[in-house]
């Protein structure tokens, strides 16, 4: 049996790197050289036409960032996959090379806020029709795809209410409509949910989150199939958001915990959800892993695991509130990041939905006395008697 053929686990570890390096080393190199030398003129020929595998120049390909991209690709069960240097690199890119004037995208309100900005601002200014539905109305989202569209961007879990798209369902009425389905996975990471699997043409992924998760680098990675992959490295390569190969080396490095890493918060989230729900300085809890979330069936479905992004509504329901608890907690980075070994949290007025006053926050669902707790590594039991006293 290949290591290709493995599990997960197993791939974490093995793909992309299942052979020697440079000199029989065993871990894959980081390439800092921006081109590729060719003493014969027809080989440089041969590469440089795609009709040889190899280098040219590393805004275009690099060893370091092809083993990056290998790793996800069959983590996810891609045919092919590119990368760029951050997350909205890929996210926009990915749009930006698919969509022409005139086109119609039809996507939901809680996509991350970076995301919604491109189709609230940056999509519409270049004459791209964009249609918002209300996250988890199905019915609304299959009407709007069913009058025609040509992408079809769906994000589940969502940021920062966490809530659950269904993503069979959703991918079924974008195929019928001709639509290209798109999927951020971020937060599920391809451990806990593979939306290829689950009809979706295209997986995304902020790199910079889970598949590091060390919050020290910045990337962004998309797979799906040769055709749809060779049009976004197109517009990529020339527009030029590459991933550094050293960034590539840590994601390459982090990702060989994933499985680990990503069950751990799995558990620990599981138990915290649980933990808050009965504390009586918590209004309300939101996490697909508690029954009484109204995603909880449609996770249980497509989900192998509920993730370890959480968030919570303070008792007292203002921010103010939210900021007592924030800065009473000891064993928490306060920062706007998410997905890393160590816990992390933050209002969404200062993480994921910082561009919008608070009258647009209530607007969207988003309670002011939210706080967005990403779920590390820990020792639950710490994370548990920190929440406490930072509650009462
Ligand atoms: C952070 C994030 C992004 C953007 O990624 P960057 O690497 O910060 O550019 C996109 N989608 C989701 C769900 C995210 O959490």
């Amino acid at each position: 049996m290949s290591k290709t053929d493995c599990k997960l686990g197993t791939k974490t570890v093995w793909a992309g790197e299942d052979r020697l390096f440079e000199g029989n080393a065993t871990q894959t190199p980081v390439v800092h050289s921006v081109s590729f030398g060719y003493d014969d003129m027809e080989q440089w020929m041969d590469v440089a036409l795609g009709k040889q595998a190899g280098h040219i120049y590393s805004r275009n390909t690099n060893p370091t960032v092809s083993v990056f991209e290998e790793k996800l690709r069959q983590l996810e069960g891609g045919e092919a996959a590119t990368s760029a240097s951050t997350g909205m690199a890929i996210i926009s890119n990915t749009l930006f090379s698919l969509l022409a004037p005139g086109d119609r995208v039809v996507s939901v309100k809680d996509t991350y806020g970076g995301t919604n900005r491109l189709f609230t601002e940056f999509l519409p200014r270049q004459n791209v029709n964009v249609t918002l539905c209300e996250t988890e109305d199905f019915d609304a989202i299959e009407a709007e795809v069913a009058k025609g569209c040509k992408i079809l961007y769906l994000e589940t879990p969502t940021n920062p209410t966490i809530k659950i798209l269904d993503l069979e369902r959703l991918a079924k009425a974008g195929k019928a409509a001709g639509a290209i389905v798109i999927v951020d996975n971020t937060f599920a990471t391809p451990i806990n949910q593979n939306p290829l699997k689950l009809g979706a043409d295209l997986v995304l992924h902020s790199a910079t989150k889970y598949l590091s998760g060390h919050a020290d680098a910045l990337g962004g990675i998309i797979t799906g199939s040769k055709e749809l992959i060779s049009k976004i490295y197109a517009y990529r390569e020339i527009v030029g958001g590459t991933m550094h190969p050293m960034a590539a080396y840590l994601m390459i490095r982090g990702m060989k915990t994933l499985k680990l890493r990503v069950e751990k918060q799995n558990e620990n989230a599981m138990e915290i959800a649980k933990f808050l729900e009965n504390h009586p300085g918590v209004e309300r809890v939101f996490y697909p892993g508690l029954e009484n979330h109204p995603g909880h069936d449609v996770a249980v479905k497509q989900m192998s695991g509920f993730g370890g992004m959480l968030s919570f509504m303070v008792k007292g329901n203002t921010y103010e509130d939210a900021c007592r608890c924030l800065t009473r907690l000891k064993i928490v980075r306060r920062a706007a990041n998410l997905g890393s070994v160590e816990t992390i949290a933050g209002p969404p007025a200062t993480t994921s939905h910082v561009e919008c006053t608070a009258e647009e926050r209530a607007a969207m669902g988003i309670p002011e006395s939210l706080i967005r707790y990403s779920v590390g590594i820990e020792d639950v039991e710490d994370l548990k008697a920190d929440l406490d006293q930072a509650l009462s």
